[in-house]
């Protein structure tokens, strides 16, 4: 099951502490959230996933964490001070701005007015003034994608960790994009996190790999939850095409206002080592990149048989954390209806993406024996290294329960008289299943360690 609509999200969002609109005591700022209690743990364990799938998993790719601020002569020679823009249209009868690709036919969706002005470029990127100084002559650009300080530190790699083609280098963070309508709730914001590979391979090698990525993305997310029949490849056609891009899939997801990009998988060919290398005509690159007069780096690896220098094709796989939250909270919203009649809302998320692993709550919240006993399971249990453990006492074990079916809390353990009194058994009780079982405390960490990590 999925949600029903957006709002069902936005709301279990804010009611629960996942996500919040941004300034919101201030109303708000336009295409940005912040992630609350749960939803840090949440992005911060999908973060993880893909880190772990990307680069403890492999052995041939390497991470990096470069700075936001962008030198702007990087983005010249990326393409972006001069294409990275999408098609503007201003209504000249309500003033409302519009990307004209998002627009049914020719009509002004706030106001229904025909008379749009033409489309005009406008660029995405941030711009921010560097330096005590603001005179426009010393800016920055807010990095609209992590991809390209993958390829200018891509000497700086290659010289100290000596990889031999293929390899990949793995980067997740923020980006930016002064987007012109930003909606859909996390989907299309203006501050958001990508996770991205460069995958360097040989000219030639560069359409095996790619759809060697393509299919290994769509494992993951079906990995993460995401039901594949909720999922759709769209081989973006030729006129679409970002202007670094020989072809690129795009990884479509339903999303609760529409099929939308998930990812993109990219062919970049040699397009940004190669704008980025001065002297460029010295290597084997396509034509079509601009001159680099300014650049000082050679972004080439040398063949260790042949000696002949090369620019390696790349293969990209580009994710958007935001995205893959939404994505994730979507395919794990659940109404239920129980045997009484009632209905519970439960988040079935995977046990390695939950935002609390386990709740530990102490039937009586005063009694001292419970309640040392329960903080005691709590430290063992978060020694294991599983993410968040949380002990709770609230004293009212089935408000407990129902509140952690909705924020998606894989198991909880109560410890109660029978626990100190009797037999050193808790109450393991499973989201899933509703069912409960008995389980001595010293089998209590193999339980929760064996039940994460399905
Ligand atoms: P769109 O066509 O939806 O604007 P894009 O094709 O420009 O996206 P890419 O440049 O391929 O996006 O960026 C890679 C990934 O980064 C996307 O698949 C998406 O998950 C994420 N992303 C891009 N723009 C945004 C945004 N404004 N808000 C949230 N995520 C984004």
């Amino acid at each position: 099951m999925t949600a029903k609509n957006m709002e069902e999200l936005v709301a279990l969002a804010k009611r629960r502490g996942f996500i919040f609109q941004s300034s919101d005591i201030y109303g708000g700022l336009q295409g940005v959230y912040d992630y609350g209690p749960l939803g840090v743990e949440l992005k911060n364990n999908l973060k993880a996933a893909w880190w772990r799938a990307m680069v403890y998993d492999r052995d041939d790719v390497e991470g990096l964490d470069a700075a936001i601020l962008t030198n702007p002569t990087t983005l010249r020679y990326s393409g972006h001070e001069a294409t990275f823009t999408d098609p503007l249209v201003d209504c000249r009868a309500c003033k409302s701005r519009w990307r004209a690709d998002h627009l049914n036919g020719d009509q002004c969706p706030n106001c229904g007015s025909n008379d749009l002005t033409e489309p005009r470029p406008f660029n995405l990127m941030f711009k921010t003034a560097v330096g005590p100084v603001d005179d426009g002559g010393s800016f920055a650009y807010l990095r609209p994608e992590t991809a390209q300080a993958i390829f200018t530190n891509f000497k700086n790699i290659l010289d100290s960790t000596s990889p031999k083609l293929p390899f990949g280098i793995a980067q997740i963070g923020k980006a930016f994009r002064n987007e012109i309508t930003p909606r859909n709730f996390i989907f299309r914001v203006r501050e958001f996190e990508q996770m991205e590979l460069e995958f360097f391979v040989k000219p030639g090698e560069d359409e095996h790999w790619h759809e060697q990525w393509v299919a290994e993305r769509l494992s993951w997310w079906a990995a993460q939850g995401v039901n594949e029949t909720n999922l759709e490849l769209y081989h973006v056609p030729a006129e679409e095409l970002a202007h670094y891009s020989k072809s690129t899939v795009d990884l479509m997801y339903r999303f609760p206002h529409g099929l939308e990009e998930l990812e993109g998988i990219a062919n970049r060919t040699d397009y940004d080592l190669g704008s980025h290398t001065k002297n460029q005509k010295d290597y084997d690159i396509q034509a079509n990149v601009q001159p680099n007069t300014d650049a000082n780096a050679k972004l080439a690896i040398q063949d260790l048989e042949s000696k002949a220098w090369q620019i390696p094709y790349v293969i990209e796989p580009s994710a958007g954390v935001d995205r893959g939250v939404l994505a994730v909270m979507n395919e794990a919203y659940t109404i239920e209806r129980l045997d009484d009649g009632k209905e519970r809302t439960v988040m079935r998320f995977k046990p390695h993406l939950a935002p609390i692993k386990v709740a530990i709550l102490p039937l009586k919240r005063n009694h001292e024996g419970i309640v040392t006993k329960a903080k005691e399971l709590k430290k063992t249990l978060q020694k294991l290294g599983l993410g968040r453990i949380l002990y709770e006492d609230t004293g009212n074990i089935g408000k407990g329960y129902r509140r952690h079916d909705e924020v998606g809390t894989p198991l909880c353990v109560t410890v109660d008289f029978q626990t100190i009194e009797e037999d050193d058994t808790v109450t393991i009780r499973n989201r899933d299943t509703m069912a409960q079982e008995r389980v001595h405390t010293s089998d209590l960490s193999a339980y929760v360690s064996q039940y994460m990590s399905q």
